[in-house]
């Protein structure tokens, strides 16, 4: 169930959703060849703290960091390490929740460290065309599957796997053959598509978060908040900049 929430709460949820926002931001500017996903990590987490918000992640189910750092054919959940520095060529979905008074904003973006092959970034377009026109349907009145349709034309268009497990909190509901819960002004809902360069299928390595695709093939991964009202959909977690 998808609860309806009040104006004070949304109020809350557009706070939480500038923090993750700005945090992309930072991410922008520090992801390039040579950095630690620990490093990345420590910056997002000093600035949810300054901004009296609560790193959603840390301590959820026992995960250890701010961050998910999935880098390459990691899809998501991976954890940050000292040992895992970027180099050239590499992609990195990193993945922020903030909590503000209680309220979560959830946003993911796949970054490149410094210049990937053409087919990776013609992937992460992809994926990112595919969250946004899943987005475009976030209307009053449509179903949630026309949202999670719309998301897996743009990945059969390209011929690119998609990851059915997590396609976001409610976005896999065509799996389940029903057309999903009627949208309605008030609800907000994380979209998440991922993408594969390769074959849909993915499984869970032994640390038992990391979720890497099945024929070692890069993923990425594009999330944002979004907001039902009676009209256009609203970003809660819009950053300014989009993918480019
Ligand atoms: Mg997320
Ligand atoms: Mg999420």
């Amino acid at each position: 169930m998808i609860i309806r929430k009040s104006k004070y709460q949304i109020g809350l949820m557009r706070t939480a959703g500038k923090i993750v926002a700005d945090a992309h931001t930072a991410m922008l500017e520090a992801v390039k060849p040579g950095v630690s996903t620990f490093e990345l990590d420590a910056i997002v987490y000093k600035l949810i703290i300054s901004n009296k918000a609560i790193p959603t992640f840390k301590g959820y189910r026992g995960f250890p960091a701010s961050i998910c750092a999935s880098v390459n054919e990691q899809v998501v959940h991976g954890f940050p390490s000292k040992d895992v520095i970027l180099k050239e060529g590499d992609i990195i979905s990193i993945d922020i929740g903030a909590t503000y008074k209680g309220m979560v904003g959830d946003s993911a973006f796949t970054y490149k460290v410094g210049k990937v092959s053409e087919e990776v970034e013609k992937l992460l377009k992809a994926t990112n065309d595919g969250l946004y026109a899943g987005i475009a349907k976030m209307v009053a009145g449509n179903h949630l599957e026309e949202v999670s349709g719309a998301v897996e034309d743009v990945a059969l268009q390209y011929k690119f796997g998609i990851v059915r497990q997590y396609g976001g909190h409610g976005v896999g509901a065509s799996m389940h053959g029903d057309k999903g819960p009627i949208l309605k002004p008030g609800m907000t809902i994380a979209i998440e598509p991922m993408f594969n360069l390769g074959c849909d299928e993915v499984h869970t390595l032994e640390d038992r978060w990391t979720v890497i695709t099945n024929d070692k093939k890069p993923s990425a991964h594009f999330e944002h908040s979004v907001l039902i009202t009676e009209n256009e959909p609203e970003i809660l977690t819009d950053r300014g900049w989009i993918f480019q």
